[in-house]
């Protein structure tokens, strides 16, 4: 990557009408949570199949602990990196209009950004399957799983998607009109493998806008539709273009 890629990505970024960003796994790698897809992922580990809706359904006592394992445990621990705390800089100083994210560790707002869209849910809440009512998961004690809805008894799903759940409307919708609204997307650590979260930068690209890609290693979106690709870590690529975007 040349310098001049990143002076000029800065200064398309600062010169934005609206500029959004778009966010992956690679962007929480720095932060200690390992990526799901790929060599050494979770998925290479766990069979994805138990995290299916109507199989967590039938089967709560053995998806549980697996749950607890690998989202709870884990991101208890992980804490919000310098690319996190970079979009939540530029979008205090007016820079970026919000964050929409594939992620569900909520490192976002962890670490300071307001309108942030977790399009894949977040574990920061779980739903009752039977009364339907949210509960924040800090309120919920993990002790004895699976663990039991406090007003009903019901079974407690984490509120993220499963394997063959929707995108629920309302985030579709957010984040879909703030691409629309945008005329630079910034895409930090996700090669958009995963549809239809995938889609969201090609909606500001169709409209004609600037696509600034941050990741380690080059992804689909690289040669075909960004225009600037900032080949290198998010931890540390993030803040070098937030900061001359906001000189
Ligand atoms: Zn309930």
């Amino acid at each position: 990557m040349s310098n001049h890629a990143l002076e000029n990505a800065s200064q398309a970024l600062k010169n934005a009408r609206c500029a959004m960003a778009f966010t992956g796994a690679g962007i929480s790698v720095e932060s200690g949570i390992p990526p799901f897809r790929g060599p050494g992922g979770v998925w290479s580990k766990y069979d994805p199949e138990k995290f299916e809706k109507g199989y967590f359904k039938r089967h709560p006592d053995e998806v549980w602990p697996l749950l607890k394992e690998i989202f709870f445990d884990m991101l208890e621990k992980a804490k919000p990196n310098p690319a996190h705390i970079a979009l939540a800089q530029l979008e205090s100083e007016g820079k970026l209009a919000g964050v929409v994210t594939q992620n569900i560790d909520s490192l976002h707002k962890e670490a300071g950004s307001s309108v942030v869209h977790e399009y894949h849910g977040s574990t920061r809440r779980m739903q009752c399957m039977s009364c339907r009512t949210f509960f924040d998961s800090h309120s919920i004690p993990l002790d004895k799983l699976p663990p039991a809805c406090p007003a009903c008894g019901g079974l407690l799903k984490p509120d993220f998607i499963f394997f063959g759940e929707g995108i629920p409307t309302d985030v579709h919708r957010a984040a879909t009109d703030l691409a629309k609204q945008s005329d630079v997307c910034l895409i930090v650590g996700t090669g958009g493998q995963v549809m239809p979260a995938g889609r969201i930068p090609y909606i500001v690209k169709n409209r004609g806008g600037t696509i600034i890609e941050i990741n380690l290693h080059d992804t689909d979106y690289s040669y075909t539709t960004s225009d600037y690709f900032l080949q290198g870590k998010a931890g540390d690529m993030t803040p070098r273009l937030a900061r001359l975007a906001m000189a």
